[in-house]
């Protein structure tokens, strides 16, 4: 009987090999760009074609390779980066695995030219789907270079596969941020369809770190630098206040290789403990030796994470060399014990003077008269604290008021001359208006009439706001209470994407145009949305490479929150810039909308509060915030009757 196990012809292995080293065009730079690392080349360029998927190109001034190493190297498991198991241990190279250029030559058209510094001549090699195409003898200058072309022209499923090449830029230029990071000595370079992404000069850590991100950068870094047996950490951390509202610029690296690692990130932010505003995220660039032998990075080609022999101790080690720093730019309290926040004074009786306890005593009181207006009502003030008997969620904000909200506490209820003064302007001429139409949101000719204003409640006030988070106000049914932060979010979205599609947004003039300075990436990302963000009212002036220059903005906005709103934008489209432009102008004006709405904590005047309920009813859709939260509650007269009943 004849067997029926084969071994798969090199092209098939290959190509299986390929589905798991080659992803996309950026694991091509990612390997073509360590490569040209480990040949100790000092200058590197880049050169990539609709965001890689029609070329990548990388060619270095590295130590190239003789005649048989330039075939060889396409061969699986050729590599001249270990010979044995136990090199694993000590290693100093990228790669090591002798897979890459076989993958990458199995699924695209390659090219190869390369030359020995002694060497006359060079080679140059082209190579289809893993077939050798042809090998001819060139005059070359030192060096290597690779140039891989239609990456998948074999693999149709694969290719299709591919994310627009606005998200394939996007990984490309990770990988290229990771690799030049890691290695500031060497000069890289980098262009995407003819024109230049970057250039950077050899140089320290410091200055690759301002030249990849943004020229604003400098100012925000703090040194960071540790030597101990176990570790070495250099490298930098932003200060607090630049923190951002995305992971966008958070760098390890091990040995000039790039990891992530849930574990050291949470080193880091537990130094910045009690630093940051709830959510945002510092920036950090910090590169650390280890003894190769204390790591495993044997693992999955394009996994970046990394198993460490004594974890805890390095994060102790990092978490206190950053807190030493922070501490030492005097960005951050320099002692720490461990505090017990229990033990603080609650926030809002800080700085608040301690009164001497008094007893009342009303002189005039005689139990046996009859006389209403003798009563005292000090009682009532407790019921103050009847508000923050809402949802537990409340107590998030507690920490939000200020002391002056809290002024009425202390305070006596002064007698009042009538209780029936308590309720002036309730309408009590009709008590059964009360019964009558139970409230239902789902009616919209009820919703309509709900703020009808002989509807509301004549009182003087309309409006209360509570625990600087919502606004209660008297319908005719009972109450209704709106959450501020949400209704606004709801109105501002109707704003902005009637504006968008009417386009007819009016923006004001600024006196100073503002220059705002972002990554390539972010610049890029930026380019797009423009045309959107125009809609909304903003003026660009021509931008240039790693700033934009805005000359006008949407009247709903102040200056100083512009480079937040962009910033929220930028951070909402992390995961692609949505295809249709109808979803484009939707996500835009959602995260314009939640980095504008007032927060919670915020104190309304009286008018902001009329003019934010009166806002809500006057949405198409008032129900729910852009993002399908509740943005209020209704409670009837009779609900509010039950709970008394009891
Ligand atoms: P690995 O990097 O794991 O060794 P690769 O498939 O990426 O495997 O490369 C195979 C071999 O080809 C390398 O070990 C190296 O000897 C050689 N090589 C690859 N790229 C270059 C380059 N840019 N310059 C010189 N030699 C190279
Ligand atoms: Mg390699």
């Amino acid at each position: 009987m004849s067997s029926i196990i084969q071994l798969l012809p090199d092209h098939v292995a290959n190509q299986i090999a390929a589905g798991e080293v080659v992803q996309r065009p950026a694991s091509v730079v990612k390997e073509l760009l360590e490569n040209a690392v480990d040949a100790k080349a000092t200058d590197i360029k880049l050169i990539i074609k609709d965001a890689g998927k029609s070329l990548v190109q990388v060619i270095d001034n590295g130590v190239g390779m003789t005649v048989t190493d330039a075939r060889l190297c396409f061969a699986r498991h050729a590599t001249s980066k270990i010979r044995q198991a136990e090199d694993l241990f000590s290693l100093g190279t990228k790669g090591f695995r002798g897979e890459a250029l076989a993958s990458i030559a199995a699924i695209a058209h390659m090219e190869m030219k390369t030359k020995q510094d002694q060497d006359e001549l060079g080679t140059h090699i082209v190579i289809e789907g893993s077939k050798f195409v042809s090998q001819e003898v060139a005059v070359l200058p030192k060096g290597t270079s690779f140039a891989v072309k239609n990456l998948f022209f074999n693999i149709p499923a694969r290719r299709n596969f591919l994310k627009s090449d606005t998200v394939e830029f996007r990984h490309v230029m990770d990988e290229f941020q990771r690799v030049a990071l890691a290695h500031p000595n060497i000069h890289f370079s980098f262009y995407h369809n003819g024109s230049e992404m970057y250039n950077l000069p050899a140089a320290g850590y410091r200055q690759r770190i301002v030249g990849i991100m943004s020229g604003k950068t400098n100012e925000k870094l703090v040194p960071v630098n540790e030597e101990t047996d176990i570790i070495s950490i250099q490298g930098f951390v932003c200060k607090p206040e630049f923190a951002k509202k995305n992971r966008g610029e958070q760098f390890f690296f091990v040995n000039d290789r790039f990891i992530k690692s849930g574990y050291l990130h949470h080193a880091v932010m537990s130094a910045y403990d009690g630093l940051l505003k709830d959510g945002s995220q510092p920036s950090y660039f910090l590169f650390l030796k280890v003894p190769p032998n204390t790591i495993d990075i044997n693992i999955h080609p394009t996994k970046t994470e990394i198993k460490f022999d004594d974890e805890s101790a390095l994060y102790a080690i990092l978490r206190a060399s950053i807190k030493h720093s922070l501490g030492q730019f005097n960005v951050a309290p320099v002692l720490d014990f461990d505090r017990d926040s229990n033990l603080d004074t609650p926030y809002h009786y800080k700085d608040v003077e301690a009164e001497t306890p008094t007893i009342q005593v009303d002189g005039t009181f005689n139990p046996f008269t009859d006389d209403k207006t003798n009563q005292h009502y000090s009682k009532t003030s407790s019921g103050s604290s009847y508000s923050s008997g809402s949802n537990g969620s409340s107590s998030s904000s507690g920490s939000s008021y200020s002391g002056s909200s809290y002024s009425g506490y202390s305070k006596r209820v002064e007698p009042t001359a009538s209780w029936e003064s308590l309720y002036v302007g309730l309408n009590t001429e009709n008590p059964e208006a009360i019964e009558s139409s139970p409230f239902t949101f789902e009616n919209e000719e009820v919703t309509s009439s709900l703020f009808n204003d002989d509807e509301i409640e004549q009182s003087t006030q309309k409006t209360y706001q509570i625990h600087k988070k919502y606004i209660v106000s008297p319908i005719k049914s009972g109450m209704v209470i709106v959450d501020q932060h949400r209704a606004h979010q709801r109105i501002l979205y109707e704003q902005f994407l009637l504006n968008m599609t009417v386009n007819q947004a009016s923006s004001q003039q600024l006196l100073f145009p503002l220059d705002l300075f972002y990554s390539a990436t972010e610049m890029k990302l930026i380019e797009e949305l423009k045309p959107s963000l125009e809609t909304t009212g903003f003026v660009f002036d021509e931008s240039k490479t790693d700033h934009i220059v805005v000359s006008g903005i949407p009247v709903n906005i102040t200056e100083s929150e512009v480079s937040l709103v962009i910033e929220q934008l930028l951070s909402d489209l992390q995961d692609g810039i949505p295809a249709s432009s109808y979803s484009q102008n939707d996500t835009i004006a959602k995260s314009m909308a939640k980095s504008l709405a007032v927060k919670t904590g915020s104190y309304l005047t009286e008018k902001e509060q009329d003019n934010l309920v009166n806002g809500l009813f006057a949405c198409k859709d008032p129900n729910i915030s852009p993002f399908q939260k509740p943005t209020f509650i209704t409670m009837r007269v009779e609900d509010i009757d039950k709970k008394f009943a009891l």
